[in-house]
């Protein structure tokens, strides 16, 4: 082994526990601020009385040290007090993500005997377990009967701080034990390398179910730095925290390279000064180059949550020495062999981890801790373990240590970490499955998934429904394991590969039909010969993670999809200057045929509302109208799903190229799209359509081609509802109405609730993020930063077109209108039957239900039965 490279001796309190610290640092700059939240900020001492006070309202509820108690609660500053209350009693928290499903937290508190359950009125009796619940807004009208000086437990270095629970091989998930020493070794550490001092602003990112949101939760407390912690909704848009970082003169972050590749997709170009830590999963050269060109330092970390949260890290300056560095403060790093002697240096084998960061070991798991938790050969002192991680590595010639991947079937998906057997196993037990094996795949960069393969018990080889299957497996797996663990595409197999040595050969299991090359035109490879063509294959390449795309290979049939779409127009446009849309890539969807088009002049450039999507076959044309999104990509699937005969056409809005000025006026913008359609198809007969706000727009349209004496023989509303203007109501009677409306709307968010928790839960905190948004913008317009290029003019149609629906009077038409309306509800309404349209068609309204809620009508696999459902309406319109 290196010379060096364990000698990592430091001094630290290692009898003193996390809260005393942080208390003592409360005392030392009571009033600067500690934690700031949307507009609010809360100081060192409001922080630590409040969580002093905290916990002894938790005390009376005979908590002794070593108990265990939940916290479930959303992000917000509590939740971080709730934290350091449970601390302060003595007992270890176990970080619960609401999000997660309820059995699994369930499995969890069972699992740990934990004594309370934390959480707040919005999930009031939701989790069934023998834990107390005690309700955060409860226990906050409480507290201050208390007084603010520190509890008197006895709580040392050695007892429990908190239980992780990460995803277990066997089926259940596993919860490591970290204790108060493992987490003030590991912080102080880090305070040291890569530092922080009480001048630094860090930005909190992560889920605490994720033991490396200690960092981000811990490190500032103790060291008096101050987090800025992001709400849930925040934490996912890349966007919001590029503004957020800016705004706040942030100079640490930490998180996955999932995130840092978010903010860098929605164009983080400036330079900025932040510490990035990036860890969680290997760290790839190309976000290497991207995030050093835009941060002042880099830094890889990396670790187990078996020995508390990084164990080690390495400054990374350029991208040919990606290693993971040194040993943090007390921690050995072993590279060892099967028989767990060291390896000769430079030699792989697996990384073993000792020090002061090994965790007690796993919860009532003996036999597992044994497994993984071994006796260190190498110091031989007795009880000394170290922690066996699974990863290979070996020591480089610079003395740093390099990780080579995994040796067993742990995945990272999006920074997650996931044991496939766990997902493997609950599949197992799903109706018709008999053998399953998951698998993560990348196979287009940025978008990994995790595909489930299939042999059914009936051994059929064909079904006809297949997605059928795949919808109830996917649907009873979102009830046992959290989101990021349901497979995202499956395939039906007549057996497993398995290798010469009988284990299960991963490396053999296909691609989803996703990846599919089918190769256009003649099924030949041909290279790109132009500079374009050479430009347009390999953005393609790159964005799709495929290789070899020749100039006739066609976007669609390569698995595109529209956030793939953006990205290469945006990537294009850095590239040339020229600004394509979208919708270019429906006509031009080839190699061969983009490359022409950036040929083109931009003043050429066509930005006609007109899209054709699917303009060949011999049926009566669809018109199908954007919605709020703008999006008219995201019609392809269902155009692609509907009779080979049938052409579909989208309508995209007028401005989305900088300089045509987007229309306010519901008839301006729906006589601009009737122009368009006519110049197209002069005779007719004609069918129009819009989705959610599209489907006002389609009305409009369908009116005036009436009035033209146009036969239009089909309006079809994608699940929108008829919003009539209040724009003649009176003050008083819009004051009543909508005070009504309201009241109605959160009486009605329950049963939303129950049927439909996460998904009542994430529209809910959207909604009322967007109506602080729209107030903010409204009350400090200046403190508004304005967004630049396509996602400004994007942002203004969106506003235009919302302020011309405000305005725009619905009057009855004499047409029959078919509504076609999403099964699942998102939020309430007056008239969940017909949407409110009754008065307004005189010829009635046929209703079809359709899969999915608002948002996920045209996204797989809901897009097959809609175009289903659709093309049989079509079909009879013209009977
Ligand atoms: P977790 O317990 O979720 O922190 O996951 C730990 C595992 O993630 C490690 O054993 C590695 O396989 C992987 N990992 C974490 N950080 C890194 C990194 N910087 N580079 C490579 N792999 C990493």
């Amino acid at each position: 082994m290196e010379a060096g490279l364990n000698n990592t001796q430091a001094d630290y309190p290692r009898n003193i526990a996390l809260h005393h610290l942080i208390a003592k640092k409360a005392g030392e700059m009571p009033d600067k601020i500690a934690i700031k939240f949307g507009q609010r900020t809360l100081s060192f001492k409001t922080v630590n009385d409040a969580a002093s006070k905290l916990a002894r309202h938790l005390l009376s509820f005979d908590i002794k040290t070593g108990d265990i108690i939940g916290l479930a609660v959303d992000r917000s500053p509590e939740m971080i007090i709730s934290l350091l209350a449970i601390l302060k009693t003595g007992a270890a928290y176990i970080p619960l993500d609401p999000e997660y499903p309820k059995d699994r937290i369930e499995f969890m508190l069972e699992d740990s005997a934990a004594k309370i359950l934390i959480t707040s009125n919005k999930y009031k009796g939701h989790f069934t377990s023998n834990a107390t619940e005690v309700l955060l807004e409860d226990a906050w009208d409480k507290i201050n009967g208390y007084p603010a000086e520190e509890p008197d437990t006895e709580v040392t270095g050695q007892d429990l701080a908190y239980v992780l629970f990460t995803s277990g091989s066997t089926g259940k998930p596993k919860g490591v034990q970290i204790k108060h020493h493992n987490l003030v070794n590991f912080l102080l550490s880090m305070a040291k390398t890569p530092g922080m001092t009480a001048d630094d602003k860090l930005l909190a990112v992560t889920t605490i179910s994720f033991d490396i949101a200690g960092l981000e939760l811990f490190l500032p407390l103790l060291t008096g730095a101050q987090i800025v912690l992001t709400d849930t909704i925040t934490a996912k848009d890349g966007r919001a925290l590029l503004e957020l970082a800016v705004n706040e003169q942030i100079s640490i972050m930490q998180a996955t390279p999932y995130t840092w590749r978010m903010m860098l997709e929605i164009g983080w170009d400036q330079k900025l000064p932040l510490k990035v830590l990036c860890g969680g999963e290997a760290l790839p050269k190309d976000l290497i180059n991207k995030l050093t060109a835009r941060c002042s330092e880099l830094w890889n970390m990396y670790g187990p949550t078996e020995t508390t949260v990084w164990s080690t890290v390495k400054h990374i300056k350029n991208d040919t020495d990606i290693t993971i560095g040194k040993p943090i403060d007390n921690t050995q790093v072993y590279i060892l062999n099967e028989q767990l002697a060291e390896v000769e240096t430079g030699a792989i084998g697996e990384i073993f981890i000792g020090g002061d960061g090994v965790a007690l070991g796993y919860l009532n798991r003996p036999e597992l801790t044994s497994e993984r938790f071994v006796d260190n050969k190498i110091t031989g002192v007795a009880g000394d373990k170290i922690y066996r991680t699974g990863d290979l590595g070996k020591i480089t010639p610079t003395g740093e240590i390099q990780c080579l991947g995994r040796i067993d079937h742990q995945v990272k998906v999006r920074g997650y970490r996931i044991e496939l057997e766990e997902i493997e196993h609950a599949l197992s037990w799903q109706e018709n499955v008999k053998e399953a094996v998951v698998v993560a795949r990348e196979d287009r960069p940025g978008d990994p998934r995790l595909v489930g393969y299939i042999v059914l018990s009936s051994g059929e080889t064909k079904v006809a429904d297949f997605n059928a299957f795949t919808e109830a497996w996917q649907r009873a797996l979102l009830g046992q394991l959290p989101e990021y663990m349901v497979p995202d595409d499956f395939v039906l197999m007549d057996a497993i590969p398995i290798t010469p040595n009988g284990k299960i050969d991963r490396k053999a299991l296909p691609a989803p039909d996703y990846s599919q090359i089918t190769r256009t035109e003649n099924n030949e490879y041909v290279a790109p010969r132009t500079a374009n063509e050479k430009l347009v294959a390999g953005i393609w390449q790159e964005m799709m993670g495929l290789e070899n795309i020749g100039i006739y290979d066609n976007f669609f049939q390569l698995g595109g999809r529209s956030l793939v779409a953006v990205r290469i127009m945006a990537c294009l446009e850095q590239e040339t200057g020229k600004r394509l849309p979208l919708a270019t890539l429906f006509e031009h969807s080839t190699v061969e045929k983009l490359a022409a088009r950036l040929e083109l002049n931009a003043e050429a450039i066509s930005w006609e509302s007109l899209v054709p999507i699917k303009p060949k076959g011999s049926k009566m044309p669809l018109y199908i109208v954007h919605g709020a999104g703008l999006n008219v990509l995201l019609f392809n699937a269902l155009a692609m799903n509907m009779d080979e005969e049938q052409p579909v056409y989208g309508l995209q809005a007028k401005g989305l190229n900088g300089i045509d000025e987007p229309l306010d006026v519901m008839e301006e913008i729906a006589a601009n799209y009737v122009e368009e359609i006519i110049n197209h198809d002069p005779v007719g007969p004609y069918a129009v359509a819009g989705y959610s706000l599209g489907g006002m727009i389609a009305y409009e349209m369908a009116k005036q081609m009436l009035a033209m004496g146009k036969d239009v023989k089909m309006l079809a509303m994608f699940d929108t509802y008829a919003d009539q203007t209040q724009k003649y109501d009176s003050l008083l009677k819009r004051i009543v109405k909508n005070g009504w409306l309201l009241i109605k709307q959160v009486a009605y968010t329950p049963v939303l609730f129950v049927q439909d928790p996460k998904r009542t839960i994430e529209y809910k905190s959207r909604e009322v993020g967007r109506r602080i948004q729209k107030v903010f913008k409204k009350v400090f317009p200046d403190k508004v930063k304005k967004k630049e290029g396509a996602l400004a003019y994007t942002d203004d149609i969106n506003e235009r077109s919302h302020a011309a629906q405000k305005n725009y009077l619905l009057t009855p038409v004499n047409i029959t209108l078919e509504l076609f309306r999403a099964q699942k509800k998102t939020f309430y309404m007056d008239d969940f039957k017909l949407l409110g349209w009754k008065p307004y068609a005189l010829k009635g309204v046929n209703v079809h239900d359709i899969p999915g809620e608002h948002n996920t009508i045209f996204a797989p696999p809901n897009d097959k039965q809609f175009a289903k459902v659709l093309q049989q309406c079509l079909d009879r319109a013209v009977k």
